[in-house]
């Protein structure tokens, strides 16, 4: 069986994120992606983020109903940073051993992988899916993926266009998924609610509904 994990701080998570699972989903067959929201995002210390309870409790309401797609509170459960490795770690342990695991992420955060926590060894561990994020990379995001690759990421990575994906003698490889390129942050999402301004569309409305009656945000 083959499983997605995608993890983000989720703060609020928005239909960006969830349009481009189910992307996923559907282009690498998967059976289902497990949404894992950061208990303490390790690049986003000295932020205010609110309680992972909340980050949680949206992305539940966000994902019912969809068999594709559910969600994991091992980060929210786990205490210190929450490192990647570790909850891949985690997930090769407690599945059945025949899972193929793949980790989902957006191309803004795989341009910054060389600043992660164990980086090497979690390419070494686990097959990548790159989503494409509007403003993050060139026109041809292959080539602009190819170029992070080469500079960034030693190895003898040999690229396979049809198969969109970069294939590694002795390691998982690095796919890539051209995702429906939905401009929407959760960035974005937080300053709208503190202007007083609509976030309708931008979210699932239970997720709306949610900010609207804890308050968050403001
Ligand atoms: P923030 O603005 O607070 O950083 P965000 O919208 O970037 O929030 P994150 O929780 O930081 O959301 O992102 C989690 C993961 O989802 C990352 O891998 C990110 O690249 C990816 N992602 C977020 N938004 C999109 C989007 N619109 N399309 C594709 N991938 C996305
Ligand atoms: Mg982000």
């Amino acid at each position: 069986m083959r499983i997605g994990l995608f993890g983000g701080t989720f703060d609020p998570i928005h239909n960006g994120h969830l349009r481009a699972a189910l992307d996923v989903a559907e282009a690498m067959t998967l059976k289902r992606c497990i949404l894992i929201p950061a208990a303490t995002p390790p690049h986003k210390t000295g932020k205010k983020i609110p309680n992972v309870n909340h980050r949680l409790a949206m992305t539940q309401t966000a994902v019912e109903g969809v068999d594709a797609l559910s969600v994991s509170d091992v980060e929210a459960r786990r205490s210190g940073p929450s490192f990647t490795i570790d909850t891949v770690r985690h997930f090769q342990r407690t599945l059945a051993a025949e899972t193929e695991l793949f980790l989902l992420i957006g191309a803004d955060a795989f341009f910054e992988i060389d600043a992660w926590h164990a980086w090497r060894e979690l390419l070494e561990a686990i097959a990548m899916v790159v989503m494409t994020r509007p403003g993050e990379g060139a026109a041809d995001f292959a080539v602009s993926l190819s170029a992070f690759i080469e500079a960034h990421v030693p190895g003898d990575y040999r690229f396979e266009s049809a198969r969109r994906a970069f294939f590694h003698p002795g390691r998982p490889p690095i796919h890539y998924v051209p995702v429906t390129m939905l401009d929407i942050s959760s960035t974005d999402i937080r300053s709208r609610i503190r202007r007083g301004r609509s976030i309708r569309y931008l979210v699932p409305e239970t997720v709306e509904r949610y900010i609207r009656e804890k308050e968050l945000y403001r």
